[in-house]
């Protein structure tokens, strides 16, 4: 069983039932969309197609909608993209027609002071340059200093058009609505400073029809978000550490640190982190992934990273199947050699809310004993997650199995390290649930590797966690048969 979990952007490139269908059958646990591109009628077609792929795959994956926030951006271009060659001029303005050799729209509030001669202008990831070399209250003259291609909608990093607004704001409410409508499991938010984007979003999700099961994802991009960490994960169910963005408003060289450290506190709050952008990147044009890729993706399994995000590799990459194919092989030869213990001295040493502190101590309690008896397996009834989350955060040695009756859950669950959801047809049967982890470690293998650890809310399941015993299953006779 792969711990470490696979987050897979669609996009042109896997936009049918069958590529989609082969995203998650090659490993892929949740489907992201990206709201920045595309009309509504192109993110409803995405996400019902995410839904049809699920059912027919017969998995449950987490399906993410990413809202594009109050980022600036290029308006469309003929063709969709274009190539910038150094030493050529560029003009950015308001005007709405395609950009072309010539220039390009910028959706800027306003122009004025927006820039001044010699400031950079960085495009997309950061790769194309531009330096401006006048700036008027309509337009900006820029020349382009390092060249590539540059997309449809690509985001422009001007550094004194700063963004003063918060997260969340009415247009990304718009696309939020269209998402809600067609189903989804989290609400990535881009471009957060605090928690109080956080919380004001969390307030509309509550509001809206099917908004108060969804979680929310917290993209760290901006090195103001970087300052507010805590209040952050304080209010978001998990961070993306979103490096296309957050390696241009923090030195490149400093990136390396910062994701360490954000996926450390995540880890500590019990949080997931997901590492995105850039895992995999050659494997747009390539079947096989760098030596450096892959050294990149192991070192954020070995970090403690819940899971790691595909964007153009299996947007508009040629060989989508295979970088999934490729982060399952190079987690699964990683997490062997995983260490827990800092992870753990991280998580037990969190300030935590007092009335968690019993089923964090139960959690603890689990993970103790499946290795100090070496389990084969954590199983843990759980009706929000929570139990799941608390002992996954500890990432103990075995997998852990949620079982749950909510599908729901079992979709939030799939972006958690370690955690497999599995449906439960009992509920509050003690002795049922005991079959039914017994029955469970039988069919996937497990039984034999050692005893069961299991964790019940007892006298009947529903009450918060409280029990933790040990299962030995060539001792137990085989599980009742459910009429
Ligand atoms: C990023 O900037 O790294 C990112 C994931 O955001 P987006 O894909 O929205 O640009």
């Amino acid at each position: 069983m792969r711990r470490t979990k696979i987050l897979a952007t669609v996009g042109p490139a896997t936009k049918t039932p069958d590529q989609m269908i082969a995203l998650i059958t090659a490993g892929a646990d949740g489907l992201r969309l990206n709201l920045a591109h595309g009309s509504t009628g192109d993110h409803q077609a995405y996400l019902r197609t995410m839904h049809v792929a699920a059912r027919q795959a017969a998995r449950e994956v987490a399906i993410v909608a990413d809202v594009p926030g109050p980022k600036l951006r290029l308006g469309e271009i003929t063709n969709d993209q274009i190539r910038l060659v150094v030493g050529d001029g560029w003009s950015f303005d308001s005007e709405s027609a395609p950009g072309d050799g010539r220039r390009v729209r910028l959706e800027l509030p306003s122009f004025r002071g927006a820039a001044k001669a010699g400031d950079p202008i960085l495009l997309g990831d950061g790769s194309v340059e531009l330096r401006v070399t006048s700036a008027g209250p309509n337009s900006i003259e820029a020349r382009v200093v390092n060249g590539g291609i540059v997309r449809s909608r690509a985001g422009a990093y001007l550094p004194h058009a700063r963004l003063t607004t918060g997260a969340f704001d009415a247009s990304d409410r718009k696309r939020a609505e269209v998402a809600l409508a067609e189903g989804i499991d989290f609400l990535a938010l881009s471009f957060v400073r605090d928690s109080v984007d956080l919380v004001s979003a969390r307030r509309w999700l509550d509001k809206q029809p099917d908004g108060k099961e969804v979680g929310l994802i917290a993209k760290i991009e901006r090195a103001e978000a970087l300052k507010s960490i805590d209040g952050i994960l304080a209010d978001a169910d998990g961070i993306m550490i979103a490096r296309g963005d957050l390696g241009i408003e923090v030195a490149l060289e400093k990136l390396p640190l910062e994701q360490k450290d954000l996926i450390g506190r995540a880890n500590a709050a019990g949080r997931f982190a997901i590492v995105a952008t850039q895992v995999l990147l050659s494997m747009v044009n390539s079947p096989r992934p760098t030596r450096a890729e892959a050294t990149d993706v192991a070192n954020a399994v070995l970090d403690g990273a819940d899971a790691i995000m595909l964007s153009e590799e299996s947007t508009v990459g040629h060989f989508p199947v295979e970088a999934i194919q490729w982060l399952d092989r190079i987690a699964r030869a990683t997490e062997s050699a995983f260490d827990p213990r800092r992870t753990r001295e991280l998580v037990r040493a969190f300030p935590s809310d007092p009335t968690s502190a019993p089923e964090r101590a139960v959690a603890a309690a689990a993970v103790t004993l499946a290795e100090a008896v070496h389990a084969s397996v954590i199983v843990t009834p759980t009706h929000t997650g929570h139990t799941a989350r608390l002992i996954a955060a500890l990432r103990p040695a075995c997998p852990v199995v949620a079982l749950t009756r909510r599908s729901l859950v079992r979709r939030r669950l799939a972006l958690v390290r370690g955690v497999e959801a599995r449906p439960s047809p009992t509920q509050g049967k003690i002795m049922e649930l005991r079959h039914q982890a017994i029955e469970l470690a039988r069919t996937e293998g497990l039984a034999e590797l050692g005893p069961i650890v299991l964790t019940l809310g007892f006298p009947v399941d529903g009450r918060p966690t409280n029990l933790v015993t040990l299962l030995d299953p060539s001792e137990e006779p085989p599980a009742p048969k459910h009429s």
